[in-house]
């Protein structure tokens, strides 16, 4: 492999370059390898009903290609890109919903492992959310606030809770454009149904749906796990540490845990 940087990180080359001299394959090797598919490097493939899938391709595709259901390339690629934003949206978001029962799961005395650490940042909440919190015990807090987030998930009407904390002339402009995110699945739901064979055709429209559905991750699943993540670990701190690969021990079994659930590394 040519020696091009693959990573910012001066340890995370040294190890790539490591694994690459006793022939482990990585993502650098195989994105080098990898040609990009015809289809998608000249026009687009859509797959979304049983008809296809129709490849929308050749001279002129953008203004000429159509698919059997007479979905354009500009059509085909924002219905693709909306369906790539509502499934992000759904990854962050199911992780946010965890975190929010873990919470209520805490508030109710259900849960050993995890206890309420920043009564502060679920005060802050608990004041976003209008939970009453002065006098009253953390648990009942906790307990109201959790509630409330889940409520984000499911509401069919009005806006998600947390974007009363963008500013006034932000959210006048999503209600303007019609992008004020509702509930969490909702989003998820309208944007797989508007890419539906025969649904929404204009590229314009699925590109805002785009961006109300990313609203809906934002301002709801990544917020609502950030913040719950902050209640029950503790609001993250600047602190001294040991990292990266140095910490390995050549004469102690080394354990990596990967992956982003904070939840079970806040277990072990
Ligand atoms: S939705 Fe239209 S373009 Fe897509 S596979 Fe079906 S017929 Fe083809």
């Amino acid at each position: 492999m040519d020696n091009v940087m693959r990573s910012a990180d001066e340890s995370s080359e040294r190890l790539i370059a490591w694994g690459e001299a006793r022939n482990i394959e990585t993502c650098f090797e195989r994105g080098q390898k990898l040609k990009p598919c015809p289809i998608g490097a000249g026009g687009a493939c859509c797959r979304i009903c049983h008809v296809g899938p129709c490849r929308l391709i050749g001279q002129n595709a953008e203004e000429e290609a159509m698919g059997v259901c007479g979905a354009s390339l500009p059509t085909v690629a924002a219905r693709n890109f909306l369906r790539m934003a509502a499934a992000g949206t759904a990854a962050h978001s199911d992780h946010a919903r965890d975190m929010a029962f873990t919470l209520l799961a805490v508030a109710n005395g259900e849960v050993r492992d995890f206890r309420i650490t920043d009564v502060k940042k679920l005060n802050r909440v608990a004041g976003i959310l209008e939970v009453e919190f002065e006098g009253r015990p953390v648990n009942d807090v906790a307990r109201d606030v959790a509630t409330k987030l889940i409520e984000d998930f499911g509401r069919q009407r009005g806006a998600l809770y947390f974007t009363r904390r963008a500013p006034a002339k932000t959210r006048e402009r999503w209600e303007r454009w019609g992008i004020m995110p509702r509930g969490i699945d909702r989003e998820i739901a309208e944007s797989l149904h508007r890419t539906n064979m025969g649904v929404d055709q204009d590229p314009d429209s699925l590109l805002m749906s785009a961006l109300k559905v990313s609203l809906a991750d934002g301002w709801g699943g990544s917020m609502i796990s950030t913040d719950v993540t902050d209640i029950l670990f503790g609001t993250p701190q600047p602190k001294k540490a040991e990292a990266s690969f140095g910490i390995f021990k050549e004469d102690e079994v080394n354990l990596v845990v990967h992956g982003h659930e904070p939840s079970l590394a806040e277990m072990l």
